[in-house]
């Protein structure tokens, strides 16, 4: 049986979920569902809201352009995110919007943009972040929305890591190696600890050697070669969340 019901729509909605729980959609929302999607009164629908689990709804038209829904039963309780943060220096428009839904694919729990050295974009648009994180969490089945958090200096986050934090630093000058053992030995020191890590990508133009040292100087910090070729950032970013998830994360 699949995970995940994906032959009803997902819908996030900032709303209590329980048994008989009516809750109106927004334009978008409505016009998603009726024009968009043409569904008919009582067509299911899946709602989560980041706390109460995952609901079939059925839809309760009001006409062509209003729309409520009626949840009906739980499908999924609530789980919570996992403790991974995505640090990475922002990037211009499509390719951000890009890195923000594969790093919600890929099981980020937070995304935190670092304004590094070379960090191309100074201003970030959070809230085009977060829609697309909205949107990439209705598409992979999640329960909640990611932490999308304020663009921050990039010195300050790293010195702000907890000491028990993993830090996968994705460092492009960082010797070829496997860097599968150095992941499966940090699991190893976990123990039974929940998964809690940082995965941090650079900018366009790479890391300057002030950044290193500091990130050197955690104490978890893995410095991680992602292969012998130059990944953009946006690669860098969902080949680094396949490698962390795969050994660190909840792949396994
Ligand atoms: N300054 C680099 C250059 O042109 O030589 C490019 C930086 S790369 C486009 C952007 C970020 O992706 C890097 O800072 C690093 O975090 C990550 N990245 C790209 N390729 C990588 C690799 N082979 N190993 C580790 N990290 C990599």
């Amino acid at each position: 049986m699949a995970l995940y019901d994906f032959t009803a729509p997902r819908l996030f909605v900032d709303a209590p979920l329980s048994e008989g729980a009516r809750i109106s959609l927004d334009r978008a929302q409505a016009n998603y569902l009726l024009n968009v999607l043409r569904l008919k009164a009582e067509d299911p629908v899946l709602v989560f809201n980041g706390r109460d689990g995952e609901w079939k709804a059925e839809l309760a038209v009001e006409g062509r352009k209003a729309a409520d829904l009626v949840c009906v039963l739980r499908t999924r309780e609530q789980t919570a995110p996992l403790d991974l943060i995505y640090a990475f220096a922002p990037l211009k428009h499509a390719r951000l919007d890009y890195m923000v839904q594969k790093a919600v694919e890929m099981g980020a729990g937070a995304l935190q943009p670092l304004l590094t050295r070379r960090t191309q974009a100074t201003r970030v648009n959070l809230d085009r972040m977060r829609s697309n994180a909205i949107e990439a969490a209705e598409q992979c089945g999640i329960l909640g929305l990611p932490d999308v958090r304020d663009e921050m200096n990039f010195d300050k986050f790293v010195n702000g890591l907890e000491k028990d934090r993993v830090v996968v630093f994705c460092d492009e000058d960082a010797p070829v190696a496997n860097p599968v053992e150095a992941l499966s030995k940090a699991r190893e020191a976990r123990g039974n600890n929940a998964a809690k890590f940082v995965v941090i990508v650079g900018p366009e133009g790479g890391f300057v050697e002030q950044e290193r040292a500091l990130v050197a100087a955690h104490e978890r910090c893995i410095r991680v070669s992602l292969g012998p070729r130059i990944l953009r950032a946006d690669t860098a970013a969902v080949a680094a969340l396949a490698l962390v998830q795969s050994v660190l994360g909840d792949w396994t």
